[in-house]
Order: structure tokens, then sequence, then C-alpha cells
């Protein structure tokens, strides 16, 4: 019942320089326009309570630096993933630091491309694949039993489109003489899976034209 009485000011908690809402006791429901979408919207006292006495946004804001309820889920997505861009932004200058301080070092070099994966899979953008891809083979060249180099040129080209030149590094990946954590091999052989199978043929196409016996036969209440 409460709700349609009066939210009163606590002055003490705003930061009001311009004393904007010094003459006022209470709050009153106003219009501001979305600095995301620029619609007018309906800014209801709690909300104007919430921004001003809990989050401490200045008074002045409300006029100009709101964010509509509509628009607002989409902003907080934006800026999840800018933070998590920068931490990977980190990730890859410290990789590459790393690489720079061992430079034969196969580890460093995989570490250098993962981080690169990384960041481009959170922001999309034009990238020298083939740097990425030489990378991966020097690796190889320093290590040929172990399955992480062409596991990671299968990541590079996968990411870059290369459904070929994927498919055929996943499977050097996966050669018996390799030596490869499992949960890579398993996530290569997945990739594998993906790469054979087309997006659209999702439904299955079955053949039973010789009409093989093993099968459960689920038809078995013939008249
Ligand atoms: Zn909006």
């Amino acid at each position: 019942m409460s709700s349609r009485s009066p939210l009163r000011i606590n002055h003490a908690k705003l930061r009001d320089a311009h004393g904007l809402l010094s003459r006022q006791a209470v709050y009153f429901p106003c219009t501001a326009v979305c600095r995301t979408c620029g619609k007018g919207f309906e800014l209801t006292p709690e909300r104007q309570r919430y921004l001003l006495e809990v989050r401490r946004n200045p008074v002045k804001s409300l006029l100009n630096h709101v964010v509509c309820l509509r628009c607002l889920p989409a902003l907080r997505e934006k800026a999840r993933l800018h933070a998590l861009s920068v931490r990977a932004h980190q990730r890859l200058e410290a990789c590459i630091a790393a690489e720079r301080e061992a430079p034969d070092d196969p580890k460093a070099m995989l570490a250098v491309v993962e981080a690169h994966l990384a960041l481009l899979e959170l922001v999309p953008r034009e990238t020298s694949f083939e740097r990425l891809v030489a990378r991966t083979r020097r690796a190889a060249k320093h290590d040929a039993s172990r399955g992480e180099p062409p596991y990671w040129e299968g990541r590079v080209h996968q990411l870059a489109g290369h459904v070929g030149a994927a498919y055929a590094a996943f499977e050097r990946a996966l050669e018996p003489g390799r030596k490869m954590p499992s949960a890579w091999a398993r996530d290569a052989r997945r990739r594998l899976e993906a790469l054979a199978t087309p997006p659209e043929s999702s439904t299955e196409t079955r053949f039973d034209e010789g009409s093989e016996p093993d099968e459960p036969a689920s038809s078995s209440r013939e008249g």
C-alpha cells in the first residue's frame, strides 16, 4: 500500500552541486531521455532514488545520462564483453612477453595462439591468421610427437573459416603416434564431428534398405 505514498528525498545522500532538488522534499515521476535509444520514458520515484541515493549518480545526470529499462540489458552485456576483452588483451600481452623470453619454447608459442584466439572469439576483427598458423607450425617443428601444435592449427583454421584445413589439422592432432591431454583429444574429436556435419543437416536421414535385424524393431505390433 505504501507504493503510492511519496518517496522522501534524503538530501544528505545526494550529489547535487547545482541544487536541482534542493527545494524538493519528495521524488516525483519525471520524464527522462534515454541516452542510448533517445526515447523519452518515465523515471519513477523509486528508480530516481536508486540512481541518486544508492548508485550516487549526480542529480544532473538524471537529465542527460539515464538509460531506459529496455536498453539496460544490452548496455550491461556490452560492458561485460568489454571487461572480458580487456582481460583477454592483457593475457595476450603477457603471453607475447613470455614468448619473447623463451623464443624456442613451443608451449610459449602455443600460449600466444591460444590467447590470441580467445581475444578474437570475443572481439572478431581482421587478423593475420597466417601468422598464427606459422606459430603452430614452428611449435610442431620443435616437438613432432605432440598433438597440441596441430590441434591449435586446427583451431586457427576453424575460426578463420578454413574448413578443410581445420579438418586436416585436427586429424593430424589425433594421429596415433601423437600425445595430447585427453580432454583436448576429446575436444578435437568433437570439432572434427562438427566440421563434418553441415549446420543445416540437423534432420537425420535413415536408409532402411537392408532391413537389418540388428536393430530392435520398433514396429513389433504389426498385424
Ligand atoms: Zn533506451
